[in-house]
């Protein structure tokens, strides 16, 4: 992009040369006057994209411009050829899956995160990335009156992933490599995992990715005269039937808060179930954690306290931009040598 945002002439000609910070303010400037414009008008936006698929090609060129184009000419493209392809999320009149919640705060903030672009990996490669990281995610463990086991001063603590599907997997590889420490190796075939029908799809590709064998991932039926709840006892009685069999009972997932019917999974009975059986327990929040915050909502959470891992999602109800997911274990060495 030719930073000036002037006309080079009409050829979109200039060298290519990275913007001083003067060009910086004035491009920025006028990109957060296009943002703000773009949010006073998108009311005006039908909500779902009116365009077919493949589009696009049709108006872009075949390969890469070998100039660089002008600010102006970057907008003009914006308007005519990418909002017509774009779903309006943040728009008022959304109400398709879930809403996105970001937050003109929370999106100034990215703007600042990627001027900073920290990869974040370990402590010293930004040691305030890693510092803030921990403590805000202490802050939140503290909101939802998670048990101290998970706050960072303790042997657990929290750690944000991308999404709620990478917190399960992650915990999910954690626990399976804990059992296999114990079984042996060769036990993988024999690892099942338990989960009720109204869990996210997110643990059953997390159990493809983790190697868990498909015929030993449990689907128990929810109980609709429990709001689509699971029934304790019906995973309970998978479990006997599967140890009769010599499998081998390690993973358990609880939701508050499922997907398509906003089912609370019994938390307390689970979890005895869990520690009864060494078995790892999850939580998923994804959506509904952040509501847990208010003290109407936290009686939800009760029985967190027997959870090894528990995780929501601050891009869904959080006013956070996608995508961060906040993941708490009550025993981080587990996370940090085994996948380490
Ligand atoms: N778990 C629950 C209960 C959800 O509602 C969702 C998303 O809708 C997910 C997991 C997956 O979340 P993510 O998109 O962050 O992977």
């Amino acid at each position: 992009m030719d930073g000036s945002g002037t006309s080079d002439g009409g050829d979109g000609g200039g060298s290519l040369r990275p913007m001083d910070a003067e060009q910086l303010r004035e491009c920025g400037h006028r990109m957060v006057d296009f943002i703000a414009d773009y949010y006073k008008s998108m009311e005006t936006f039908p909500v779902l994209s009116q365009v077919q698929p493949g589009y696009l090609k049709e108006l872009l060129p075949d390969s890469a411009p070998n100039r660089p184009d002008t600010l102006d000419a970057l907008f003009d493209d914006i308007r005519e050829k990418i909002i017509p392809g774009v779903t309006h999320w943040q728009s008022p009149s959304y109400f398709a899956y879930y809403p996105s919640n970001s937050s003109t705060a929370g999106f100034l903030g990215e703007m600042l995160s990627a001027a900073f672009n920290i990869v974040g990996f370990s402590w010293i490669t930004s040691p305030a990335a890693t510092e803030l990281e921990v403590i805000v995610l202490d802050w939140f463990a503290k909101m939802l009156k998670l048990p101290s086991q998970f706050l960072s001063d303790a042997p657990g603590g929290g750690v944000i992933q991308g999404t709620a599907s990478e917190a399960v997997l992650v915990v999910l590889l954690a626990a399976r490599d804990r059992t296999l420490k114990k079984h042996g190796k060769k036990s993988l075939e024999k690892l099942v995992v338990y989960a009720s029908d109204q869990t996210h799809s997110a643990l059953q590709k997390a159990c493809q990715v983790a190697g868990i064998f498909p015929e030993n991932f449990r689907v128990v039926k929810a109980d609709c005269s429990k709001n689509y709840a699971v029934a304790p006892e019906a995973v309970s009685e998978a479990i006997s039937v599967d140890l009769s069999s010599g499998l081998i009972p390690f993973f358990i997932c609880a939701t508050v808060g499922t997907t398509s019917s906003s089912a609370v999974d019994p938390l307390p009975e689970l979890g005895n179930i869990a520690q009864g059986h060494d078995m790892w327990f999850h939580i998923d929040a994804a959506y509904a954690g952040s509501a847990c915050m208010c003290p109407e909502y936290r009686h939800h959470l009760d029985g967190v306290e027997k959870a090894d891992s528990f995780n929501m999602n601050a891009h869904k109800w959080f006013l956070t931009n996608f995508d961060c997911s906040l993941l708490w274990v009550k025993v981080s060495h587990v996370i940090l040598f085994q996948l380490g």
